[in-house]
């Protein structure tokens, strides 16, 4: 795979528009760089796969949008060596910026082809991220507690084994809604007692059940 000059070009133009956005986490920003967004998408898009819209990726599903990404690791606020679940791993972008922001990284994907495919390309990328085949409302039970947890679908509702999979002091990045989601931030204060923001409109992919 190759990262060219133009394509490290159109990196930083990235990064000032997420800038301009309202993006200040340095770190974050600092992995939204160093990982070639070009290799997670079809060769078609190589020209534009830095502009901020979401592309296909295969099984009707898309990328995210860069500034999704970018907003929604800069709110999980990941501290080096913890362990983070991601919902919906689909072409491994944002997988491997959770790699990149020295996370412990779990993504499930209810996919198989998606699935397959990414770890493939994480593997041969040696991007290290524990990716399972199954489904997101369950959460991993047996890899849990986690520090943090994302996901990257929209949601109709918050799933209960996510929250009982946080640690105390963890936190839920979750968009919730059908058709346009708010992106909600959840905190587990407490063993039973939970936290809730609720930050501005985004569109997500629908997280959807019963395939797995
Ligand atoms: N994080 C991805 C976003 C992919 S879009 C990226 O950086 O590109 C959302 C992904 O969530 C899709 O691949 C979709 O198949 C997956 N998904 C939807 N419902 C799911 C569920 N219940 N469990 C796991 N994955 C799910």
């Amino acid at each position: 795979m190759i990262d060219t000059y133009r394509h490290k070009g159109m990196r930083k133009n990235m990064l000032e528009e997420l800038r301009l956005k309202g993006i200040k986490d340095e770190n974050v920003l600092e992995a939204m760089d160093k990982v070639p967004r070009h290799w997670f998408l079809d060769e078609a898009f190589l020209e534009i796969s830095y502009q901020n819209t979401a592309f296909p990726i295969g099984c009707e599903q898309t990328i995210s949008h860069p500034y999704t990404v970018a907003r929604q690791s800069e709110l999980l606020g990941i501290k080096k060596g913890e362990k983070v679940l991601e919902i919906g791993t689909g072409c491994g972008y944002q997988t491997s910026i959770l790699f990149f922001l020295g996370a412990k990284v779990f993504s499930i994907e209810r996919q198989k082809d998606l699935h397959v495919k990414t770890k493939k390309m994480l593997d041969e990328l040696r991007y290290r991220a524990h990716l399972k085949y199954g489904d997101g409302y369950k959460g991993l039970p047996t890899y849990g507690p986690f520090d943090k947890i994302i996901v990257t679908a929209g949601a109709p509702f918050i799933p209960n084994p996510l929250l009982q999979q946080l640690t105390i002091g963890g936190r839920l990045v979750i968009p919730i809604g059908d058709g346009k989601q708010i992106m909600t931030v959840i905190d587990r204060v407490g063993e039973t007692e939970f936290e809730k923001q609720e930050l501005g409109e985004f569109a997500f992919v629908p997280m959807l059940e019963k395939k797995v």
